[in-house]
């Protein structure tokens, strides 16, 4: 097995892990980026969850205010200049989204590795790690090819399932099982050009088409991907029954059910609504959409308390503005709300790992309760843990870990609280 040295691995290319790779490669560190698919993206791309949450405070004024760091703020920008969406849209309740097509966010990323000198190894596997007291000394990495082994200074795990401090033997936070999955597929050929009355006339067929079929009552909350019908086609959400756990042959075979159930339902639901008598299936996105598991467990472990008291740190490196979403199996949601121009704080302690001296985390992979990462998982507040976390991952001591919590503190946009 062939082995050599990184500076710094990053385990994961969805948004968290993108955000870690261009944050560490930005401080002049050679960064390993490392994904199992053999696309980069993660949730936001290969589950096309189609609009980014928590990039904007709560508010009911007019211009919603973005949270965290200019970095995001950067990102968002690339997007716009290159999106039909110019602007956010206002979800419900003060909430405001960014509404993106998959494609160009997956340009978008693959243009910033690249001009960052971030090596990325596609379609490769960690399968094995190798601990040595409190420092993690060794990545075994499958790749399509071979396996190999990666000696890494310092790694950072983007993986959403904690997969280092599984394969690591380090505690986890569980709970056993969690929220409901749901599957994306986009349709083609849709008549329609009103959102608004093409989710209602779904909505109204799926009640029949439930009780007709005797399908599981979650798939009565099938709906429309806000702000995803344009140019004839349309993006759906259909909500499982199953419970998601941490068992990984379950959730495979949840993932080719729910492909299963995309091909069963759409037929008879395109004949029911007018709109859709023309329509065709386009693509079901690979990635079935499993929005929590079991995370890495940190110094600190974020709370359902801290997120709905706004807490701030005096180590906050991250701000989270979404509540706490939570989808349930008869494909009911629930939100809980924190004050509307608020955010809570998410300590450096959530990023840094407990037992390790060289393991950080971002992403839905920080150190949170179930409840807590409800609110921290999604896209906008991802994006700011895996900045910060690629930027704490460059420092070798704890006297620059402190400074450089004392930077990115100041480089949050609304720092003075
Ligand atoms: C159905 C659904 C709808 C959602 N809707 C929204 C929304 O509208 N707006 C919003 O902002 N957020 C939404 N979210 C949340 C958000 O999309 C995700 O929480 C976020 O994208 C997670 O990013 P991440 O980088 O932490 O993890 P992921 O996107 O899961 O990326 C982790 C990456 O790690 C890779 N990986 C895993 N194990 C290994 C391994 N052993 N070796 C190498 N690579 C590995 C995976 O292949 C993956 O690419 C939704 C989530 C779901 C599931």
């Amino acid at each position: 097995m062939s082995s050599r040295g990184v500076e710094i691995v990053v385990v994961g290319a969805g948004i968290a892990g993108c955000a870690a790779a261009i944050a560490a490669a930005r401080e002049n560190k050679k960064v390993v980026l490392i994904e199992k698919s053999d696309c980069i993206g993660g949730n936001a791309t290969n589950s096309n969850v189609g609009t980014i949450c928590g990039l904007y405070y709560r508010t009911f004024s007019e211009t919603p205010e973005q949270v965290g760091y200019s970095f995001s703020k950067e990102f968002i920008s690339k997007m716009i200049a290159r999106s039909e969406t110019k602007a956010p849209i206002h979800y419900h309740k003060g909430l405001f989204i960014y509404s993106y097509e998959w494609s160009i966010l997956q340009n978008i990323l693959e243009e910033e590795l690249k001009s960052n000198g971030i090596e990325v190894m596609r379609a490769s596997e960690i399968i094995k790690i190798e601990r040595e007291n409190r420092q993690i000394k060794g990545l075994v990495i499958k790749t399509k090819e071979e396996t190999i082994e990666i000696k890494p200074q310092t790694i950072i795990d983007c993986s959403g399932n904690g997969i280092v401090s599984q394969l690591g033997n380090l505690e986890m936070i569980s709970s056993g099982s969690y929220q409901s999955a749901s599957q994306i597929f986009r349709v083609e050929n849709v008549l329609s050009a009103n959102e608004f009355s093409l989710n209602m006339a779904v909505k109204k067929a799926m009640i029949q088409l439930v009780d007709l079929h005797k399908w599981p009552q979650s798939f009565k909350s099938l709906s429309l991907v806000p702000a995803s019908l344009k140019n004839n086609h349309a993006d759906f959400k259909i909500t499982l029954p199953e419970k998601v756990t941490d068992n990984k042959e379950a959730n495979d075979a949840l993932a080719a059910k729910a492909k299963a159930y995309v091909q069963e339902i759409f037929p008879p639901l395109s004949k029911m609504v007018e709109s859709l008598k023309s329509a065709d299936i386009k693509t079901i996105f690979p990635q079935l959409g499993i929005r929590i598991q079991q995370r890495s467990r940190g110094k600190y472990i974020l709370s359902e308390t801290d997120v709905l008291s706004c807490n701030k740190f005096a180590d906050g490196v991250a701000e989270g503005a979404w509540p706490i979403e939570e989808w349930h199996e008869d494909g009911k949601i629930t939100m809980e709300y924190f004050e509307p121009d608020d955010a809570y704080m998410i300590p450096a302690g959530c990023l840094i790992s407990d037992e390790m001296d060289n393991l950080y985390f971002a992403g839905k992979n920080i150190s949170a309760t179930t409840k807590a990462i409800g609110s921290a998982r999604v896209m906008g507040t991802c994006l700011q843990t895996g900045y910060a976390a690629g930027k704490l991952a460059t420092c070798s001591s704890a006297e620059e870990k402190e400074t450089m919590i004392a930077v990115l503190r100041k480089e949050l946009l609304h720092s003075n609280e």
